[in-house]
């Protein structure tokens, strides 16, 4: 993909904020999002509405989270966004939302994989063209101390078998979605929240019976 320079990954945050906002994905200033840019990382600082960003919410970081320029304060999840840049040269935006499917679900499940076939709609996520195949998300329990949690995820990752790919879970906290562009990011997040969704309700309508 073409490399963004920083003020054009701004707009671009800028952009899927109003519209993550506008699904009710990142209530309470909850979430946070960030693209890879061509010399930094381009995060949004903590406290502010995701569905309302402008200019003055963003930071740049380097790999390791160091400061670079900008207002505020980093989120504190920061460091797990850049776990998941450093685990494949290949993302290019992680969106972190709170939304209610995948914080109730991933507390449903007691497991540490969310797995679905039968939906037409995993074929929104990169790779997909079957509603036969199966596909996983994993599930990390939700810590305050980020660090350990951005290791837990390098480590779990580090094994062959495990494919880093879409998104992953954090138990009772919400979704991280990634992607090669901003746009196949919107997609696997859109695509999983509807999927997560849908779980939810035949959860429910099943445990109703
Ligand atoms: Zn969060």
């Amino acid at each position: 993909m073409n490399v963004m320079n920083t003020q054009q990954a701004i707009s671009e945050l800028i952009a899927l904020g109003k519209w993550i906002g506008a699904k009710g994905w990142v209530p309470a200033t909850g979430g946070n999002f960030s693209i890879r840019a061509d010399d930094c990382f381009v995060v949004t600082a903590s406290g502010f509405d995701k569905g309302a960003l402008n200019n003055k919410c963003f930071l740049n970081v380097n790999s390791a989270g160091d400061i670079l320029n900008g207002n505020g304060k980093p989120s504190a999840e920061t460091a797990l966004h850049l776990a998941l840049y450093e685990l494949s040269l290949d993302t290019h935006c992680v969106l972190h939302t709170h939304s209610v499917a995948a914080t109730v679900l991933s507390r449903y499940i007691k497991g540490d994989v969310f797995s679905v076939s039968g939906y037409e709609m995993q074929k929104s996520l990169t790779g997909y063209t079957s509603h036969q195949d199966t596909l996983s998300i994993a599930i990390f329990d939700n810590d305050q101390d980020m660090n350990r949690l951005a290791q837990t995820v390098r480590d779990y990752f580090s094994n062959q078998s495990h494919k880093l790919q879409h998104g992953i879970l954090i138990r009772g906290h919400g979704l991280y979605a990634f992607g090669q562009n901003p746009a196949q990011t919107k997609q696997h997040l859109e695509g999983l929240e509807f999927l997560f969704a849908c779980e939810l309700e035949r959860i429910k309508l099943e445990a109703a019976l």
